[in-house]
């Protein structure tokens, strides 16, 4: 038997699984997800699991079973792309014929000292459950800082403001205007939404430092009591360890096939990935169906097109506690309880199909 072997059960290789293991992977094809945790992990969810308005089983999808599966938890450590295995931490090896990597990100602290230590983190499932614990057990009164504006900042302040009325909390924003890159009407709503719930959003901030208990403001010394840091991404660092070119950000350039430049059995999929949009979900997905149509046409001999079709996205929509959203769409701008129900709609859809 021929190895599959896919490296995270994120949203990626979720959507692998979802197209090739109904009937599409041939007979002589099995397929080995490797994966830290035993469960697939809603990550787009965390701001809420760490918010505390939901719970952990909530965000938990449990894998696919088929008898062509297997699976097997562990940390990967290192992936050897000339010997063509994947070591993990317990000393095992774990060989493939083909592989796609989609390990996700962690954050990226921009060498801002005391970020890494002193700040906590919603980018991975233990990451969300210890920043649950820590602001679940914040006095009444305490402040709260969120550093990083951006889609996961939003929703976690937001998220927290309705869980814990009773904290103070501010959000650090690089920019002028919250979500620069989108109309100012959706930039006004939101901001809007911040200052009726009392959310303090810190404009053109710049986080220097970070030590116990304090934030660096440019000069200003800001004292908080928890301090979560939501303003940058980067692949894992036993992907940004593989020797092959990467992007300014880290990510690792493929070919038009999604296959490392020199290796056209490792594939690299979503956040780990260079790609011309943002890290998200969505895209991974996306990607990931490409990535399919690929291996499908590889193992059946046939030719691949010359150019791959463009990845297209719909937009992106966000949350503002559990009532309140926006949503950019084809250029569309959506805002209030309707944006909210399609959100909570796109998450009914995704654990319908996966769970
Ligand atoms: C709060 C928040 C809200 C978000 N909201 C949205 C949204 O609304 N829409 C959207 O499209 N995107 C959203 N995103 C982004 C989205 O979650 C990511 O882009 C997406 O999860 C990337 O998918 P992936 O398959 O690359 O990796 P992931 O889904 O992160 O999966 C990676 C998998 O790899 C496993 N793993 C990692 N390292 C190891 C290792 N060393 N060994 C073994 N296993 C390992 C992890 O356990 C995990 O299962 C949000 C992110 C956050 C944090």
């Amino acid at each position: 038997m021929k190895q599959l072997v896919l490296l995270g059960g994120g949203y990626g290789n979720m959507r692998v699984l979802l197209r090739l293991l109904p009937n599409q992977l041939p007979n002589d094809m099995e397929i080995t997800l490797i994966d830290r945790t035993p469960y697939h992990c809603l990550k787009t969810e965390y701001y809420a699991l760490a918010s505390g308005t939901i719970s952990d089983q909530e965000v938990r999808v449990s894998f696919p079973e088929h008898e062509r599966l297997k699976m097997k938890y562990g940390n990967v450590t290192k992936i050897d792309t000339k010997k063509k295995h994947v070591l993990l931490e317990d000393g095992s090896f774990v060989d493939y014929d083909d592989l796609v990597i989609g390990l996700g990100c962690e954050d990226k602290y921009h060498n801002v000292p005391g970020a890494d230590e002193y700040t906590h983190s919603i980018q991975s499932i233990s990451k969300a459950r210890a920043t649950y614990e820590k602001l679940s057990n914040l006095p009444s009164g305490s402040v709260v800082g969120v550093v990083g504006a951006g889609l996961s900042g939003i929703e976690l302040a937001s998220e927290l403001r309705e869980s814990r009325s009773d904290l103070s909390i501010k959000l650090f924003d690089r920019g002028e205007r919250i979500l620069p890159a989108f109309p100012v009407r959706l930039s006004n709503y939101v901001q809007k939404w911040f200052d009726a719930n009392n959310v303090e959003i810190v404009s053109n901030s710049n986080i220097t430092k970070v030590e116990p208990n304090k934030l660096f403001n440019h000069e200003e010394t800001i004292p908080v009591d928890v301090c979560v840091w939501t303003a940058g991404i980067q692949p894992v660092e036993v992907v940004r360890s593989i020797p092959t070119e990467k992007d300014a950000s880290n990510r690792i350039v493929l070919t038009q096939y999604h296959n490392l430049p020199k290796d056209e059995n490792v594939y690299v999929v979503g956040d780990c990935a260079s790609l011309p949009f943002a890290p998200s979900a969505q895209l991974a997905e996306e990607q990931a169906e490409q990535i399919v149509k690929v291996l499908l046409m590889r193992w059946k001999g046939e030719q691949l097109p010359a150019e791959m079709p463009k990845i297209s996205l719909k937009g992106f929509m966000g949350s503002l506690g559990k009532k309140h959203g926006f949503a950019y769409l084809g250029d569309r701008t959506i805002t209030g309880r309707i944006a909210r129900l399609m959100k909570s709609g796109v998450l009914w859809m995704y654990k319908y199909h996966n769970g």
